[in-house]
């Protein structure tokens, strides 16, 4: 069995993007608007050798209350599926409250999760991520998912065993 790493998070945060990167395909929809990838998606990646199995998401409506609203049953799936979760968030747009009830319902999962801060080309990231370490998930890996920048090491470190 290949390890299992889901892609999460509100609309527009680069799920997409990452997801055509790990597996080098146009599979998954990339958009300026909200909610294209209607269903999981998934794709065959690997990482140095390592080959595993990413899940691209599209469900997670940012202007919902609750957690059962705000995260769609696809999302859901995925989360239930995977080893590992990737939880993107914009760097450039900031914390929202879709990324603060996502994280409350991450926090309660027993999963290996990593917080990703997507989109940190050109700006300063340092402190454009201050804030996510608010969402109380640890430690806020940066990725430019456009540019891959990051994106081997935050790999790495998602399926390496600790
Ligand atoms: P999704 O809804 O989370 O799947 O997000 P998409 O992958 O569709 O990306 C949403 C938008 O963010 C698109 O316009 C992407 O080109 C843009 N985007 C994704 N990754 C990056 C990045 O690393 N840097 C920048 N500047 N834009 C990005
Ligand atoms: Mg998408």
């Amino acid at each position: 069995m290949l390890p299992v790493v889901a892609l999460v998070g509100r609309p527009n945060v680069g799920k997409s993007t990452l997801f055509n990167r790990l597996t080098r395909s146009r599979d998954a929809l990339v958009a300026d608007y909200p909610g294209l990838t209607r269903d999981r998606q998934y794709g065959q990646a690997h990482v140095e050798e390592h080959p595993f199995i990413v899940i691209d998401t599209g469900g997670i409506h940012g202007d919902e209350t609750g957690i059962d609203a705000l995260m769609a049953e696809q999302s859901l799936m995925a989360i239930e599926e995977s080893d590992a979760v990737l939880f993107l968030v914009d760097a450039r747009a900031g914390l929202s409250s879709a990324d603060q009830s996502i994280a409350e319902h991450l926090r309660k999962q027993n999963k290996k999760v990593f917080l990703v801060a997507n989109k940190v080309d050109g700006i300063d990231a340092d402190s454009a991520v201050a804030e996510f370490y608010s969402l109380a998930l640890g430690e806020v890996h940066q990725i430019a998912a456009a540019h891959g920048r990051g994106v081997t090491q935050l790999l790495t470190l998602a399926l390496s065993p600790h």
